[in-house]
């Protein structure tokens, strides 16, 4: 039995713009107050894990700690298969400079690291999300989602985030880059961990 949550208010465990809009939306049909982590003066937690589970209770933990409100937190990242999985839980660190943040940086690096393998196409990639919902009493409930792709290189479109330029979702003709936002949030990892997290916490 999962727990439901009953509370009107949480907080939203993420510093990251892209995240906080898509996660803001994904919530906005279930009239629950959302304030972020970063409104509330929080500190990022480091994140020492090497699951995206891991590091998304790390961060859910902490958020309902300091506040003493429920949670939600999101781990996520871009896996390659013919990088052995890589970025992974790793994918936010390829794109850190001395000052800030690269994505197109780290995409190319991507497409830099498959060009010198020869990498055939499809460069099949998936986008894996992990949400945890955690109480302040200690209790929390993870739910992990996908989504399977390919890698297209040069980068399409100006929508989305990160890693949303190159990546070209199964069964489509547009990268999330290129796609209106609404269809994302509909298809994306993070909204089929949104699915379960509703269906089992959410009545
Ligand atoms: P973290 O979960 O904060 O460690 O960072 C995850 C990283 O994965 C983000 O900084 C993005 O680069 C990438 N990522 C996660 N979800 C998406 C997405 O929906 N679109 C594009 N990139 C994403």
């Amino acid at each position: 039995m999962t727990r439901k949550l009953s509370e009107a208010k949480i907080v939203l465990a993420s510093h990251n713009k892209g995240k906080l809009k898509e996660i803001s939306a994904l919530l906005e049909p279930f009239g629950i107050e959302v304030v972020s982590a970063g409104d509330l003066g929080f500190e990022e937690p480091e994140e020492t894990e090497n699951t995206f589970a891991g590091n998304a209770r790390i961060k859910a933990h902490f958020a309902a700690n300091a506040s003493g409100l429920p949670a939600l937190s999101d781990d996520s990242g871009l896996e390659v298969d013919a990088l052995d999985g890589a970025p992974g839980v790793y994918t936010a660190d390829w794109a850190e400079t001395p000052n800030g943040r690269d994505f197109p940086m780290a995409m190319a690096k991507v497409q830099g690291l498959l060009d010198e393998k020869s990498a055939p196409a499809p460069r099949k990639a998936r986008f894996c999300c992990t949400l945890c919902l955690a109480w302040p009493d200690g209790h929390d409930e993870v739910f992990a989602g996908t989504v399977s792709g390919e890698l297209v290189w040069p980068m399409r479109g100006v929508h989305g985030f990160g890693f949303d330029p190159v990546f070209l979702p199964e069964g489509e003709s547009e990268t999330f880059g290129e796609m209106d936002p609404d269809k994302k949030h509909g298809m994306s990892h993070r909204a089929d961990a949104f699915r379960k997290l509703v269906a089992g916490c959410f009545d």
